[in-house]
């Protein structure tokens, strides 16, 4: 789906103020990757935007940065590729991998017509610089401002009540609020809406930036997956290396009661990422979080929306949530614009988003849940990627998948499945039991899956 688009600069309707209430079409709460965004697009289109954001920007958040084809040809439509690329940040070209015993170097995809490969911005520059966009667009962008509460009219959401950060409440009217507020949504809990697909994360991860990492063009992601041990590296903005380490849960207080220390000992212990550090120097203090499970949330209701992180958060193993947040925004101006432009009801094309949603994230999910997995990668799994990697370029389509141009279920098929386990059985390097169990499990997982997808199971 598009946007429609109004030429820039735009006459922005935002902003009536009626005896002290702010009037728009949309309020969006959150000013990220799914909030200035969306917000952009809808002012493009003629709509009065006013996006909120507690945060004064730049402004850190809780996250890595690295982000894959379809999160660059958004930030392309936006039209800020340039500002991007000016931070330093090269193009991710290729991949280094290791999974267990299975090495692999490959040019990342890129089709003709792509906008690039990869990219890797650090959240304050690339957040900052979509929150000028959302501005520059016609947008009413207000910062340092908390939504606290929300305004509702016969059972309908209306606008929210916000305090600024000179301490005075403000009330921003509006026939929508859409939450991108994050995996933490205010919005969310006001409307209480409801969690399901919950899958608790079963790795924390914590990262740092290294100056003076010797990488040679083309920039690689390296990931490096062996025991039980997770590390991921690669270059970023102004001439930086982001490593991290993803551990299993288990062994968090263990890890953070020497932090420093066991973040150095497990990315130098990384071959892959090691050779890269060797010698450079650490710029702060590792940060990181230990508590991130996958959800869905009701995403849709009279008078609100969420989007990014505030509807569904996926474990970010594979680096998918900025990608997602991106192209949702695009989903959503597309829907809104129909719904309030009268060409669809708005309860309606909200309701049908919510749905796309579901139906574009839903294996996604379980996809990033698996890869972010602790444990011992299922030896059948590990003969499907050997099957791939034995070939030039023959990852392809698993890199196809984290670009959401194939399903995993498109690679990972039962056929495939079947195939591994018999080319295990037959090598006999594995006792027959333990493969034939991994393999029941997958199958079984698949089936539980599709069973969920049709009947969710949903709490708070
Ligand atoms: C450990 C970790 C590593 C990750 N690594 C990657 C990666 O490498 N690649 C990738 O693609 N994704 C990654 N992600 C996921 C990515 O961070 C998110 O998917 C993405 O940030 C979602 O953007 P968002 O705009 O929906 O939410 P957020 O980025 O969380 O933004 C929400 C905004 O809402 C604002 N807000 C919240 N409440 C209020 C309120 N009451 N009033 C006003 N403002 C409010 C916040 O200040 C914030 O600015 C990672 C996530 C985690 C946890």
């Amino acid at each position: 789906m598009g946007v429609t688009e109004a030429a820039e600069p735009h006459a922005s309707a935002a902003g009536r103020a009626v005896g002290g209430v702010e009037e728009f079409d949309v309020v969006v709460v959150g000013a990220r990757c799914a909030g200035s965004p969306l917000a952009t697009h809808l002012a493009r289109s003629g709509l009065g935007v006013c996006v909120v954001d507690r945060a004064e920007f730049p402004s850190d958040t809780i996250s890595t940065h690295f982000f894959q084809v379809e999160g660059v040809a958004v930030l392309d439509r936006l039209g800020v590729i340039e500002r991007l690329l000016a931070t330093g940040a090269p193009w991710i070209e290729s991949i280094s991998m290791r999974v267990e015993d299975i090495s692999v170097s490959q040019r990342l995809p890129c089709r003709p017509g792509d906008a690039g490969p990869g990219l890797c911005v650090r959240r304050p520059l690339l957040d900052t610089i979509l929150v000028d966009r959302a501005r520059e667009a016609g947008a009413e962008v207000r910062t340092s401002m908390r939504v606290t509460g929300l305004v509702e009219n016969g059972g309908r959401v209306c606008g929210v009540r916000a305090l600024g950060g000179d301490g005075r409440q403000v009330e921003l009217r509006a026939p929508l609020v859409v939450g991108a507020d994050g995996m933490g949504s205010t919005v969310a809990r006001l409307v209480g809406a409801r969690r399901y697909h919950v899958v608790p994360n079963q790795r924390f991860g914590y990262w740092a930036y290294f100056e003076g990492a010797h990488w040679e063009a083309p920039a690689a992601i390296s990931f490096e997956r062996w025991d039980d041990e997770l590390v991921i590296g690669l270059p970023t903005d102004s001439g930086l290396y982001i490593a991290m380490a993803l551990p299993p849960l288990a062994r968090l207080s263990s890890f953070t009661a020497d932090l420093e220390s066991s973040f150095d000992a497990h990315v130098t212990a990384s071959p892959l990422v090691g050779a890269v550090i060797d010698g450079a120097g650490r710029t702060g203090r590792p940060r990181g979080m230990a508590g991130y499970p996958g959800f869905f949330r009701d995403s849709a209701g009279p008078g609100w929306v969420l989007v990014g992180d505030a509807g569904h958060f996926k474990d970010p193993t594979p680096g998918q949530g900025i990608s997602d947040a991106l192209r949702q925004g695009e989903t959503l101006a597309q829907a809104i614009v129909e719904g309030l432009g009268g060409s669809r009801a708005l309860d309606v094309a909200l309701a049908e988003w919510w749905r796309w949603r579901d139906d574009d994230a839903l294996e996604m999910h379980w996809f990033c849940s698996d890869m972010g997995a602790a444990g011992p990668v299922p030896r059948p799994f590990l003969e499907m990627v050997r099957a791939f990697a034995s070939h030039p370029d023959g990852l392809d389509p698993w890199f196809d998948i984290l670009s959401h141009r194939l399903a995993p279920s498109d690679v990972l098929t039962p056929t495939r499945l079947l195939t591994a386990t018999a080319r295990l059985l037959r090598q006999g390097s594995e006792p027959r039991a333990k493969v034939m169990r991994e393999t029941w499990k997958m199958a079984a997982d698949d089936v539980h899956r599709k069973r969920l997808r049709k009947r969710p199971v949903r709490n708070i």
